[in-house]
């Protein structure tokens, strides 16, 4: 979201070294909370939708433990950016807000964002989402939307971009809170929807349905679920219909969160295929990092939201139909280049994109007082993703617990009496324990995913070697588990060349397990230095240390390679690091 500029007076405040200091090494705690129980869908859902847990079953400990704490403190506890006078500015579309010409996208983020906090034990949510609602429920208008009253057929994309995200937060709150008020402005706002359908049904590219608008399908089929309005589920539909290849990538993948969401509730398998067809084209379109342009095909930046929204699509899409590609690529996409876009304060933002070096600042709002983070949108929907992807990193089909991402945390099943403790040294994936915690013995199949960059896996349970099956499937251990049983995973995977952008590619990058590995600004010149020595075989050649060895333009050679991810703690958000990814292969010794 950067297509306009506000230049309200924000004091950034706090040092951003002390939240690293004060989250570094935190893990996210459960504390109380009031929330309902997330849908979930077990029992008499047709298979394979899988059950995902509640947020409150669940703590996120370790790296992304880590990385979501900072994002969320630089949300909930910065009433210096985020006043009460900027919700209201934000609901009426006044100045005073970041994005005030997006009206009610910041309190619906944050509606949104404070539901993904709450579940995981926040447990100053309460009063804040209180304060929130005291000030933007008042300034709805007669017409249903927030900011300003322009008529139905008005034009701006922004006003009906910024209400969808309004949509879905005032249906979350009210999923917390059960107070009324939220879901009748989540009514009205859905009935100005229905009432504006004819203004956007075909202005997107191509006659499809405007992306900008579209993505109030999530809100919608929410408000059929809580709410039992079936107008809003045919709604729904008419707009799903409509969906197709939208160029904002942000805007779809959020549209399309909501068309996955319509295939929860009425299993019509077009709508999977649409989803599908839409990440085809991310696939195609996506860098080695696994990023995307913040608009599709190409553009010249990336976007944190289109990144967040990128792995949960891929992660909702695993859900529904149980592949484990869906998964793959929302790993690569988290490990690598969201993790990336991810700033010291916590916030995401836009980094200059290209397929060979990318991260060196690109737009930078509110004359650049921020940076390169977009603490108007980025830093509000990074939390939001890397707090949906606990969500999948165990899920449940029948008596079986999936363990699918292996990032350390604890999760609780109560429906099988059992907590899983992982403890990992996610992302970097060398070795993951699983220990079972139960207070009675409980049978059910273990399902470990197999990751495709794991050239080999071994599993231990309790000490004993255990056959990890064939590839191409899942690890599975069907057994009455006793408290404190141990599953042990060592996942061999050396440093690789991943060709791009296909087998056989002059040029490629360096993995290392689930790892993209890149050159940055800060260690040399990624201009000059853009090729990797190999041998005759295209096989690296690794110096005596064991490290990859990067070619200048002056023949010299350096061997600075690092995870991409680790930028993430690079000081400077103003200019931040650019990032060479690409190499060129480089055959003979020099
Ligand atoms: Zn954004």
């Amino acid at each position: 979201m950067a297509s306009s500029k506000s230049k309200q007076d924000m004091n950034q405040g706090w040092g951003n070294r002390l939240w690293l200091s004060i989250f570094l090494f935190v893990g996210v705690t459960l504390a109380g909370c009031n929330m309902g129980p997330e849908f979930q869908a077990a029992g008499n859902e047709s298979p394979p939708l899988r059950s995902i847990p509640d947020l409150k079953n669940i703590t996120l400990r370790g790296e992304l433990g880590t990385r979501w704490a900072s994002a969320t403190a630089n949300l909930l506890t910065r009433p210096d950016r985020y006043s009460l006078d900027s919700y209201r500015a934000n609901a009426s579309g006044t100045p005073g807000a970041l994005w005030p010409d997006w009206p009610g996208d910041q309190f619906g983020r944050m509606f949104s964002v404070m539901h993904v906090a709450e579940g995981y034990g926040w447990s100053s949510v309460p009063r804040l989402r209180q304060a929130v609602a005291g000030v933007v429920l008042p300034v709805q208008t007669e017409d249903g939307n927030f900011g300003p009253r322009l008529g139905l057929d008005q034009q701006d994309s922004r006003i009906i971009s910024g209400n969808a995200f309004a949509l879905r937060g005032l249906m979350d709150a009210y999923k917390d809170s059960g107070e009324a008020r939220y879901l009748e402005a989540a009514r009205r706002l859905a009935r100005y929807y229905e009432a504006t359908f004819e203004t956007w049904e075909e202005k997107g590219e191509g006659g499809l349905v405007h992306e900008f608008y579209g993505h109030c399908l999530d809100g919608l089929v929410r408000l059929h679920e809580l709410g039992g309005d079936a107008w809003a589920l045919d709604l729904a539909k008419r707009i799903a219909h409509l969906a197709g290849r939208t160029s904002h990538t942000h805007h779809s993948l959020s549209l399309y969160r909501g068309v996955i969401d319509l295939y929860r509730v009425t299993k019509d398998a077009g709508l999977l295929e649409k989803a599908e067809d839409y990440l085809k084209w991310c696939r195609d379109s996506r860098i080695v990092t696994g990023g995307l342009p913040e608009n599709m095909p190409a553009y010249y930046q990336d976007e944190g939201c289109a990144l967040a929204d990128y792995l949960v699509v891929n992660l909702m899409m695993f859900r529904a139909t149980g592949r484990d590609d869906f998964l793959e690529d929302a790993e690569r996409v988290l490990v690598n280049h969201l993790f990336m876009n991810q700033f010291v304060t916590g916030g995401f933002g836009h980094r200059l994109f290209a397929p060979d070096i990318i991260g060196a600042k690109g737009w930078q709002g509110w004359e650049g007082r921020f940076g390169s983070e977009n603490p108007g949108c980025c830093s509000l929907w990074g939390q939001w993703g890397l707090g949906q992807a606990g969500r999948y990193i165990i899920t449940r089909q029948g008596n079986a617990a999936e363990v699918n991402l292996f990032a350390a945390a604890d999760v609780g099943l109560p429906d099988i009496g059992t907590r899983l403790e992982i403890r990992s040294d996610f992302p970097a994936m060398k070795a993951a324990v699983i220990t079972v915690r139960c207070d009675r013995p409980a049978k059910f199949e273990l399902r470990l995913r197999r990751p495709a960059w794991a050239e080999g896996i071994s599993v231990k349970v309790n000490g004993k070697e255990v056959e990890a099956g064939p590839p191409g499937s899942r690890i599975t251990m069907e057994r009455t588990w006793k408290s404190g049983d141990k599953v042990e995973m060592t996942f061999r995977s050396g440093l690789r060349l991943v060709p791009w952008p296909a087998a056989g590619s002059d040029r490629a990058a360096v993995f290392d397990g689930p790892l993209c590995l890149g050159l940055s600004s800060a260690a040399a010149d990624v201009d000059a230095y853009d090729s990797l020595l190999v041998d005759a075989q295209a096989n690296l050649v690794l110096a005596a240390d064991g490290q990859p060895q990067v070619i200048g333009n002056d023949g010299q050679i350096i061997c600075r390679l690092r995870p991409i991810c680790e930028d993430w703690q690079s000081p400077d958000v103003a200019n931040p690091n650019r990032l060479r990814v690409l190499f060129l292969l480089k055959k003979g010794s020099i």
